[in-house]
C-alpha cells in the first residue's frame, strides 16, 4: 500500500496576514491589465496577489502528466472501489476524485450518496495510496469532508457564480489546512474565477489549484462547455504562480474530443488533467456521456504528448535569436504605424481645411482589394488580412473624425486661412 503524501489538519494556522504585503506600495501588484475576451469584457487588478504554496511542494509530480481521476459521481462502495483499484495502478493518477454531493439542475435528478460516501472514499483513499478528493458547496460539506479526511476539496462551477457562497466557504475554511481546487464559473467571466481564487486565498488556503471546465457558450459548438482557451491563458498571465488543471470531461462532454482537449491543455503548459472515470460508464448515474473506464484513461494517457517547456542549450540559443528577430520586427511594426498614423491626421486635418468627407468609399474600396491582394500575394492568411486592413482603416476613420470634430484652434497646422 502506497503511503500518502499529504496529512490533513484541522488546527492549520491562519496564514492570510503575508497576503496583504506590499499593498499600497504597488509593489508585488500584478494586475492592471485590461483583458478583452471574446464578448469584449475586462479585466482590471484589484491589487492582491495571490500567495500559493507551488504544486511540486505538497504533491507527487514525477509522473506528467499529474492526473486527477475518478467518477463524476459516488453511487455505491463496489463501484468507487473498483474504480479507485484501477486508477491506483496508472501511474500518472495522483488524485481519486468523487462527487458526493452533486449540483444538479432539476430536483429529483440524484443528488449524491451524501455523508455515507465518505466512508467509501478514506476506504479506498487508505486502501490504494490515492489522494482523495470532494466538491463541497457549503461550509457544512467542508466539515464533513474534513471529518472523513478528504485529502483536498475543490469548488464546482454552479458555486463559483456566486460570491456570497464562495465567501462562505473561505469563511468556514480559515484556520484549515486544506487545499483547495477551484473551477472556472460556468459563465466565461474571468473576474468571478479570480473573486473566487482570491477569497479562497485570503482565508489562509496556500495550496490552491485553479480548474479549467469550460464556459457555457450560447452558440452551437462540438464542446458541452466552451473551452474558451484565452481565458486561462489570461489567468495564468495575471497569476503565473498559480496551479492550473484542465477538465476536459466537463468541456468534451464525450470521450471522442478527450485526447484533443487534453493534448491542447499540455502544449499551453497546464500543469494537469482531471478526467472522469468510471468502471462502467453506460450505468452511471451522472454524466454517463463523458466517462471512461480506467483502461480507457491508460490508453488516452498513453497517447498523449508531453513535451518539455525547455529544450537543449543549442534549442535555447536558436529560439532566443529567433525571439530577438519577432521583437525587432514588433518595433518596426509600431513604428509604421505610428508614421502611417501620423500621415492619417495630416490628411485629416488637410480634408478639413478644404471641405472634403471623411470616407471615401471609392479609395477604401480601391485599398481593400489591392492590400488584400498583397497579403495573398505575400502567403498571408484571407481572414487575417480581413481583420488587420479593418482595424487599421477604423482607427484612421476614427482619428480624422476627431480632427474634423475639434475646434478649428486646436487642430494646430493649417488654420491660416480662417483667419
Ligand atoms: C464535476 O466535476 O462532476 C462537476 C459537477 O463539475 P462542474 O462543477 O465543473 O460542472
Ligand atoms: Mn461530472
Amino acid at each position: 500500500m502506497a503511503s500518502k503524501q499529504l496529512s490533513v489538519t484541522l488546527t492549520g494556522v491562519l496564514q492570510a496576514p503575508r497576503l496583504f504585503r506590499d499593498l499600497g506600495s504597488g509593489v508585488g501588484i500584478l494586475r492592471n491589465v485590461p483583458f478583452s475576451g471574446p464578448n469584449g469584457y475586462f479585466c482590471q487588478s484589484m491589487g492582491y496577489e495571490m500567495d500559493i504554496v507551488p504544486l511540486h511542494e505538497w504533491l507527487d509530480m514525477k509522473e506528467q502528466p499529474l492526473v486527477i481521476s475518478g467518477p463524476c459521481s459516488a453511487e455505491s462502495e463496489d463501484q468507487i472501489m473498483v474504480t479507485a483499484r484501477a486508477l491506483a495502478r496508472i501511474p500518472q493518477v495522483r488524485i481519486f476524485r468523487a462527487g458526493i454531493w452533486k449540483p444538479r439542475t432539476r430536483p429529483m435528478s440524484f443528488e449524491g450518496v451524501g455523508t455515507a460516501g465518505l466512508e467509501w472514499l478514506r476506504r479506498a483513499g487508505q486502501e490504494t495510496g490515492l489522494l482523495t478528493a470532494v466538491e463541497v458547496a457549503n461550509p457544512s460539506h467542508v466539515e464533513e469532508a474534513l471529518r472523513y479526511e478528504v485529502d483536498i476539496l475543490w469548488i464546482g462551477a454552479r458555486t463559483v457564480v456566486n460570491p456570497f457562497s464562495l465567501q462562505e466557504l473561505a469563511n468556514g475554511l480559515k484556520g484549515v489546512d486544506v487545499p483547495v481546487m477551484v473551477k472556472n464559473p460556468v459563465n466565461p467571466d474571468l473576474h468571478l474565477w479570480l473573486g473566487a481564487l482570491e477569497r479562497i486565498n485570503m482565508a489562509g488556503i496556500r495550496k490552491i489549484i485553479a480548474i479549467h471546465r469550460g464556459f457555457y457558450f450560447f452558440r452551437k459548438s462540438p464542446y458541452r462547455n466552451a473551452p474558451m482557451w484565452e481565458i486561462p491563458i489570461e489567468l495564468m498571465r495575471l497569476v503565473p504562480q498559480l496551479p492550473l488543471i484542465c477538465d476536459p470531461s466537463h468541456i468534451s462532454g464525450e470521450p471522442g474530443l478527450l485526447g484533443p482537449v487534453s493534448q491542447k491543455a499540455l502544449d499551453l503548459e497546464m500543469d494537469g488533467l482531471m478526467i472522469e472515470s468510471h468502471h462502467d460508464p453506460e450505468h452511471a448515474l451522472t454524466d454517463r456521456f463523458q466517462q471512461i473506464t480506467p483502461a480507457a484513461l491508460r490508453e488516452l494517457l498513453a497517447s498523449l504528448v508531453v513535451r518539455s517547456e525547455k529544450g537543449s542549450p543549442a534549442f535555447e540559443d536558436i529560439l532566443d535569436e529567433l525571439r530577438s528577430e519577432i521583437d525587432k520586427l514588433d518595433g518596426e511594426l509600431i513604428q509604421i504605424l505610428f508614421r502611417r498614423m501620423s500621415i492619417v491626421d495630416e490628411i485629416g486635418r488637410y480634408k478639413k481645411d478644404h471641405n472634403v468627407t471623411i470616407l471615401q468609399l471609392e479609395r477604401w474600396s480601391r485599398i481593400f482589394e489591392e492590400r488584400l491582394k498583397m497579403g495573398r500575394d505575400a502567403g498571408l492568411e484571407e481572414q487575417f488580412l480581413h481583420r488587420i486592413i479593418g482595424i487599421i482603416h477604423d482607427e484612421s476613420i476614427r482619428r480624422q473624425t476627431e480632427i474634423l470634430n475639434k475646434p478649428a484652434e486646436e487642430n494646430g497646422l493649417n488654420n491660416q486661412k480662417e483667419s
